[in-house]
C-alpha cells in the first residue's frame, strides 16, 4: 500500500480510482497523504491560519433536512433570532482582536423580512468595519437578486454546502419536495459565482448510505466547480431527526473523523490554493480536532462568537462542543496550538482564497 500511495501522490492529476485508493489508506499509510498535504499547503497558501468569527444568527429555518437538529420539523428546539445589536457586538469582538473576517450563518429563510433585515445588518457591519474586513454568508439558497443585494451591502464570500454530490444520496437525506432540490442547490453555486462572490461548498462525511466512491466524486465535484473555499465535516447524528434511525449503520464516529481529515488533505492536494475550513464538527469528536485539520491542509478556523445564551439552541448534531470557552484565554490557547502545528495566525488580513485571486488574474 505504501509504495502505491507514494506513486499516486507523485502524479499531476488524480483520477477517481486514485482518490478512492487514497481514501482507503490505512492508519500507517495515511501519514504519506498528510505529509503531502502539508507540503502543498506550505507551497501554495503558506503556513497561515485565518480566524473567522462565527455568528450563528438564528436557528429559524424553513427547511426540513433529514439530518439537521434545527430542521423546521423539530419541535424540541427553542427558536431564536439574535438582534442586530448582539450581532454587531460579536462583530466588534472579532474586529477588536484583529481577525480579518466574520461568518454569518443561520437557518434558511427566503421571506422579504429576513432578506431586508440581512441587507440592513450587512450595511451596519460595513459601517463599523475597516474596508478590508471579510464577511462570509452561510444562509442557504436565495436567488441571484438577493445574492447581489447582500453583496452590494458588504458580503464578500458565500458558503453553501451541496452536502453530497450524489443525487440519489441527496434525496435520501432530504425530503423530496420543492424546497429540497438537488439541481437548485447546484444552481446556487453558479449564481453565487455569477454575482461575484468568493464561493464555497462542502459535504458531510460518513452519512448513512454514503460510499468511498461518493466521497471521491465529492472531491472531483469541487474541482469541477472550481470552488474557492470548502467547509466539510463529519456527519454526526441527532436524535430528533429522521436520519437517526440509521445510527447503527454508520461508521464509528472516530472513523468519520479520520475520513474527514483525509478528505481535507486530499482536497488540499487536488485544489492546492483554495481555503479549507477546519470545522467545529471535528472539534465535537476530538477536542483538538480543528488543530489536526490545520496540520493536514486546512487554513481557516471559525471560533464561535455567538452570544452564549443561544449556543444550546443551535444544536445541529449530538455533542456539539461547549462553546463557552471561546474566550480570550481559550483563543490564546488555540493560537498556541496553531503555532505548535507550524502555522501563524493571519491577523489583520482578510485571508481571501488565493484560488479566487488567481482566477481573477
Ligand atoms: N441553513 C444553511 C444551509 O443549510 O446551507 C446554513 C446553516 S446549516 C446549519 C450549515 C451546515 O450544517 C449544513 O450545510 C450541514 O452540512 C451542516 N449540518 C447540519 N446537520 C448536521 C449534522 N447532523 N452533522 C453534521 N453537519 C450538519
Ligand atoms: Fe435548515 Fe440548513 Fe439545517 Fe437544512 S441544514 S434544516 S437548511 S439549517
Amino acid at each position: 500500500m505504501y509504495e502505491e500511495i507514494s506513486k499516486i501522490l507523485k502524479k499531476e492529476n488524480l483520477t477517481k480510482d486514485d482518490l478512492m485508493f487514497l481514501l482507503s489508506a490505512d492508519d500507517k499509510a495515511v501519514q504519506l497523504i498528510f505529509d503531502k498535504a502539508a507540503e502543498v499547503k506550505t507551497q501554495y497558501v503558506g503556513n497561515y491560519t485565518y480566524f473567522r468569527g462565527l455568528i450563528e444568527l438564528s436557528n429559524i429555518c424553513s427547511k426540513n433536512c433529514l439530518y439537521c437538529g434545527i430542521r423546521s420539523g423539530n419541535k424540541n428546539v427553542q427558536r431564536y433570532s439574535a438582534t442586530d445589536e448582539e450581532a454587531l457586538k460579536a462583530v466588534k469582538y472579532a474586529l477588536d482582536r484583529n481577525w480579518g473576517s466574520v461568518v454569518i450563518q443561520a437557518g434558511e429563510r427566503q421571506d422579504p423580512k429576513f432578506i431586508d433585515r440581512l441587507e440592513n445588518l450587512l450595511k451596519q457591519i460595513s459601517s463599523i468595519s475597516p474596508e478590508k474586513t471579510g464577511v462570509t454568508l452561510s444562509l442557504g439558497e436565495q436567488n441571484l437578486e438577493v445574492y447581489t443585494r447582500w453583496l452590494n451591502a458588504g458580503a464578500t464570500r458565500y458558503l453553501i454546502r451541496i452536502e453530497t454530490s450524489n443525487e440519489d444520496l441527496f434525496y435520501k437525506i432530504h425530503p423530496r419536495d420543492e424546497l429540497h432540490n438537488f439541481e437548485k442547490r447546484i444552481q446556487a453555486l453558479r449564481d453565487l459565482r455569477k454575482a461575484g462572490y468568493m464561493t464555497g461548498t462542502g459535504v458531510m462525511i460518513g452519512l448513512p448510505f454514503q460510499t468511498m466512491e461518493d466521497l471521491a466524486d465529492d472531491l472531483l465535484f469541487m474541482q469541477e466547480y472550481d470552488i474557492d473555499m470548502c467547509g466539510m465535516g463529519p456527519y454526526i447524528e441527532h436524535e430528533d431527526t429522521p436520519l437517526y434511525q440509521y445510527k447503527d449503520q454508520l461508521l464509528p464516529l472516530e472513523e468519520r473523523y479520520k475520513l474527514t481529515l483525509k478528505m481535507i488533505a486530499l482536497l488540499r492536494i487536488l485544489m492546492k490554493d483554495v481555503n479549507i475550513a477546519s470545522v467545529t464538527a471535528l472539534q465535537a469528536v476530538n477536542p483538538d480536532g480543528r488543530e489536526e485539520g490545520i496540520r493536514y491542509g486546512a487554513n481557516v478556523i471559525m471560533p464561535n462568537i455567538t452570544p452564549v445564551k443561544y449556543h444550546e439552541s443551535y444544536n445541529l448534531y449530538k455533542g456539539k462542543p461547549e462553546i463557552v470557552p471561546e474566550t480570550d484565554k481559550y483563543i490564546s490557547q488555540l493560537e498556541k496550538q496553531i503555532n505548535e502545528s507550524g502555522d501563524k495566525v493571519g491577523y489583520e488580513e482578510r485571508g481571501d482564497p488565493i484560488h479566487f485571486k488567481n482566477r481573477k488574474k
